[in-house]
């Protein structure tokens, strides 16, 4: 990594893939066609390291997520990733999350837009275009959790009782909500700044702080600390100019609640999203619903810090269509355009998500937006990553 954040790449790298479970063998072949064309097409060449997470690892290796893949992202960075299964019943809790704690991807990146020509439920899907960065590693996904019942939940009960006076009914399961400085900071830091480099025109602080307040509300707090004490040059919190930033970004907040409605009724109010880890769940899948669902949503796994990141289908598995070649692969292949924005590729990664544009416009879709498509062609999920590399 170079002194000021961004990657130092060759134009030969080597870039570790996990192809995934179901439908994994369908969508990452059509994934690596068109990323290997558009890298062609900008003079470079990438060098693809399969490395095995998920019912591959499983059968081939008793492992659902072997050291050696955890080991691959961290000496070379940055890789590409299928779905994967979540185990049921088995000791790792979700592949996903295992790979987000074990190499600290603090940021959850979810760029929501629409595509011209894209299914959509809501009538103006134009207005939506929005980068959501979701707190990756505390608030209630921490895991620190007991369950009702068990000597442990009482024996928190009973000291929460005897030390804080707070009176929790005997029958609960109770989990805890770490929300730290450390944490919100370099969150809102990677938003600022991710806003700051793309000319963007806002960062929302998304939270519960009303309610919540010493969590969420610092939250809140901690954000704007942060625009005044790192960003006073070329940003400024809304308090500090009275929503009149002139031409600095501008910080300003909003309850998570009201921003569920506010996405919907006034999404041009909404630009980057920096918000705690529950609330970016939730806002993930419903802004990607109002521009076309998961079959095309991109997303990343990022820690800015070290520059490492793990970009990924947002969409499962789909285990009834594994093997048909069927599905949309768009979501992956938008990962990919965001992880060669990553690691610099600008080039490329436009080209690719203008090529992807200009088949969906020509309505060359595969059958979940062909259903919902009047005069669609509907083909298969290699046929669209023809389709697409045909348009670079
Ligand atoms: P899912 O695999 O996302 O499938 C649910 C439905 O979404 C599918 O039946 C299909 O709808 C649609 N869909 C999913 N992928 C699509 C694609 N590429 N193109 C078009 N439509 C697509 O969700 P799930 O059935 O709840 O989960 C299955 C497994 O995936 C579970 O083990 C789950 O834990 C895992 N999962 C992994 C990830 C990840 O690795 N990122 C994310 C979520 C879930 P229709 O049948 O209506 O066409």
């Amino acid at each position: 990594m170079r002194a000021d954040g961004t990657l130092a790449t060759p134009d030969d790298p080597i870039i570790p893939f996990i192809e995934g479970d179901g439908t994994g063998v369908d969508i990452w072949p059509a994934s690596k066609m068109v990323f290997d064309a558009a890298a062609a097409k900008h003079g470079r060449k990438i060098t693809w390291l399969e490395v095995l997470a998920g019912e591959k690892a499983y059968r081939e290796t008793g492992e659902w997520l072997p050291e050696e893949t955890v080991q691959a992202f961290r000496d070379h960075l940055v890789g590409i990733k299928g779905p994967l299964t979540t185990p049921v019943g088995g000791g790792i809790r979700s592949l996903n999350v295992a790979l987000r704690q074990v190499l600290d991807l603090y940021v959850c990146l979810r760029p929501v837009r629409w595509f011209s020509g894209v299914p959509s439920p809501v009538r103006h899907p134009e207005k939506v275009d929005m980068v959501i960065f979701r707190e990756n590693t505390e608030d209630v996904y921490a895991g620190f959790e007991v369950a009702e019942g068990t000597p442990e939940a009482r024996r928190l009960i009973q000291h929460l009782h005897d030390e804080l006076g707070w009176n929790i009914r005997a029958d609960s399961g109770i989990g805890v909500k770490p929300v730290s400085e450390t944490g919100s900071k370099r969150l809102i830091r990677a938003a600022i700044r991710y806003a700051v480099d793309r000319g963007r025109k806002s960062v929302t602080l998304v939270h519960k702080g009303n309610i919540q307040k010493f969590t969420e509300g610092a939250f809140r707090a901690w954000g704007y600390e942060l625009v005044r004490d790192e960003f006073s040059d070329v940003a400024v919190g809304w308090d500090d100019c009275d929503g009149n930033p002139g031409d600095r970004l501008l910080v300003k907040d909003a309850i998570a609640d009201i921003t569920l409605q506010q996405v919907l009724t006034r999404p041009e109010e909404f630009d980057v999203i920096a918000t705690l880890n529950l609330n970016g769940d939730y806002l993930s899948d419903a802004l990607a619903a109002q521009v076309g669902g998961i079959g095309i949503a991109p997303g990343a796994n990022i820690n800015y810090m070290t520059g490492c990141g793990v970009f990924e289908a947002t969409n499962g598995t789909a285990p009834k269509y594994a093997g048909q070649d069927k599905v949309n692969p768009g979501s992956v292949i938008l990962s990919g355009a965001l992880m060669f924005e990553h690691i610099g590729w600008m080039d490329v990664a436009g080209s690719i998500v203008r090529a992807l544009e200009a088949t969906i416009a020509d309505k060359v879709v595969t059958y979940d937006f062909a259903r919902l498509t009047e005069g669609a062609h509907e083909v298969r999920c290699s046929e669209l990553a023809e389709a697409i590399v045909e348009r670079l």
